[in-house]
């Protein structure tokens, strides 16, 4: 491997890496831990046909840093981790791999905990609790808080008509047009929120049944994946993968906002620039996508007696909260909304540093809740 991998967590203050190799399943795994400053470094594995163990590498060493960002932005007591399986899931995927996969996380003493990202399920969650008590996202008869992206999907959709507000006075998506650019577990759970309350929709998925499906279902308009980004519509909601938005993309789009889950959707920093300068509004991903961490957080914190819908969904109700307070930073200031919601995560990242420092100075070690029961902050 070209890549000198301590330099790369240097550069994004990275905790720990781990290689995670099992000949017999054929398992190649790379499991990042961000940080656990706030708590234990959460983020779900990805099963992904990488080109490269550095594409890989580089892959989830950004996706755990947003981990950090997303669960600090939403003030919850988490860190932030991620985990990639390199290999086709629909071809490659077994229980002893994900076994082996389990094996690993288990390794690592709770300091990493997982659950599901694109290419996994529930039900892979439900092999990989075989090995370790580090699982999330597992189903709700097994106890635990079930699929994520629910939750997500509700975030995204709160996000969007938050965006509706900022941009036309009225948050209703009633005759919006939004396209949704991956038809997965998030994007298909989010068209069938927007149908019901009446938007349009463009959807585009490199699935073709999961196109056509939502298609059929929500009366989509459905075009190729490589046409998604340039449709006119009000939202382009990012629901597969990231760096969706760089130099060469974003002078071809022709939306007003940007709002969806697919995480590190912005090529390079700059993008935002470029997003603002084209006056696209965008929601950063992070932010919006908290859905998910929230569900699992709440799924922790209820111990024996399970999992509290209701509080979880009181909880995804404050991301359009925290999404309001970014655009006016970023309009008060005169800063993108990346910035902006990167200086209210890092303000909270500082707090909590701060605390420790404090903690160490007096001989203490510093505190960090891991328990099922820690509260969420707010
Ligand atoms: P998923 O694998 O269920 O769905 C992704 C979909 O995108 C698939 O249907 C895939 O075929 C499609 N796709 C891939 N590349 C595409 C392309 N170029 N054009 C169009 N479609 C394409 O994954 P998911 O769980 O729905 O997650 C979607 C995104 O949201 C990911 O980036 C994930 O990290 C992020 N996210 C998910 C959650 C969650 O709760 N699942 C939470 C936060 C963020």
């Amino acid at each position: 491997m070209a890549t000198d991998v301590f330099k790369d967590m240097q550069r994004g203050g990275h905790e720990q890496v781990v290689f995670w190799e099992d000949a017999d399943s054929g398992l190649r795994a790379i499991i990042a831990v961000h940080s656990t400053l706030l708590g234990p470094g959460l983020g779900g594995v990805r099963m992904w046909p990488y080109a490269s163990t550095d594409e890989a590498l580089q892959d989830v060493l950004r996706l755990a840093e947003a981990m950090t960002y997303k669960a600090a932005a939403a003030g919850l007591p988490l860190g932030g981790g991620k985990a990639v399986i390199i290999g086709d899931p629909r071809r490659v995927k077994t229980e002893s791999l994900l076994r082996a996969f389990g094996r690993a996380v288990e390794s690592l003493g709770g300091r990493y905990l997982t659950a599901e990202d694109v290419g996994m399920t529930v039900a892979d969650m439900e092999i990989v609790r075989k090995e370790t008590k580090h699982v999330t996202g597992t189903s709700e008869k097994s106890g635990g808080s079930g699929d994520p992206s629910c939750l997500t999907a509700k975030g995204i959709f709160y996000a969007i008509e938050t965006c509706m507000k900022e941009l036309y006075g009225d948050p209703s998506v009633r005759n919006r047009t939004v396209a949704i650019q991956g038809v997965g577990k998030v994007g298909y759970q989010l068209a069938e929120l927007l149908a019901t309350a009446d938007a349009r929709l463009i959807i585009a998925d490199t699935d073709s049944q999961r196109a056509m499906l939502a298609r059929r279902e929500f009366e989509a308009w459905r075009v190729e994946p490589d046409e998604i980004l340039q449709v006119e519509c009000d939202v382009l909601a990012p629901c597969a993968l990231g760096d969706v938005f760089n130099r060469k993309t974003i002078p071809r789009l022709r939306c007003r906002a940007i709002a969806g889950a697919a995480n590190n959707q912005l090529a390079t920093p700059a993008d935002a620039e470029r997003l603002a300068e084209r006056r696209i509004l965008y929601a950063p991903d992070y932010v919006i996508s908290a859905g998910g961490i929230i569900n699992i957080l709440v799924g922790m914190q209820g111990g024996r007696k399970g999992y509290d819908r209701a509080k979880a969904e009181r909880l995804a109700k404050r991301i359009p909260l925290t999404l309001l307070e970014v655009f006016r930073k970023a309009r008060a200031q005169g800063i993108t909304t990346a910035r902006a919601a990167d200086e209210l995560a890092q303000a909270r990242l500082d707090e909590a540093r701060a605390q420790v420092a404090k903690e160490r100075g007096r001989g203490r070690a510093p505190v960090r809740k891991r328990t099922a029961r820690t509260k969420v902050r707010r």
